[in-house]
């Protein structure tokens, strides 16, 4: 299997063609092909700082979304905006500050979008190099079932289910983990988790510090 990095995800970049030497061309396709997808005409999107470990808001309580406007279609309009930026394969509303029950993913077979969605299957077990944006440039092995079935709804309110095995299964995990207060380093054992914040902090002390 080709290796690939999930780090909410980068896998599915290259579909778009981020990081290639027509990126900017591609940028504009994109926006273009989700404005027709999400049906927003006009609005340009934005894309939006993510917030980084150890970001309050990243464990903060969300709110279960009950009005499915045209706000909820901008929210995932700039959810998919900067997680094709990243470039990741998924992204929760609380990475980019707004402490909502919501992501976006697209494991290279399209976008998708989930409203209050809940994990409420899974099976099997598979270990995988697992990262974050939101806890930059750092990757794990980490076990989780390999199967996951997720119900929520889609941004008209409609009731809907994504299922997957390995990468689908990991990204449905992972996201919904955000969306009450996880995090990857959770997964960790608790050595790992101890030297994981350890380096963590020492980096946004450095970052503080504006050392290298
Ligand atoms: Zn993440």
């Amino acid at each position: 299997m080709e290796r690939y990095f999930f780090r909410c995800c980068r896998f599915a970049a290259g579909r778009w063609g981020h990081g290639s030497a027509d990126g900017l061309a591609d940028s504009d396709g994109i926006a273009q092909y989700l404005r027709s997808l999400l049906a927003v005409p006009s609005r340009s999107m934005a894309i939006f700082p993510i917030r980084i470990y150890p970001d309050p808001v990243l464990r903060s309580e969300v709110e279960k979304i009950d009005v499915f406007d045209e706000d909820l279609r901008r929210l995932a309009d700039d959810l998919f905006e900067t997680m094709y930026d990243a470039p990741g394969v998924g992204l929760a509303a609380p990475q980019i500050g707004i402490a909502k029950r919501l992501f976006v993913a697209d494991i290279g077979e399209g976008p998708f979008v989930m409203v209050n969605p809940e994990i409420v299957e899974t099976s099997g077990e598979w270990t995988f190099e697992e990262g974050c944006l939101s806890v930059p440039d750092r990757f794990w092995e980490i076990s989780r079932p390999s199967f996951a079935r997720a119900t929520g709804f889609d941004l008209d309110g409609n009731a809907i289910e994504y299922s997957g095995d390995e990468l689908m299964g990991r990204v449905l995990q992972h996201e919904i983990d955000h969306l009450s207060g996880g995090l990857v380093i959770e997964r960790l054992s608790k050595a790992e988790r101890k030297q994981a914040i350890a380096e963590l902090r020492e980096a946004v002390a450095d970052d503080r510090l504006g050392r290298p």
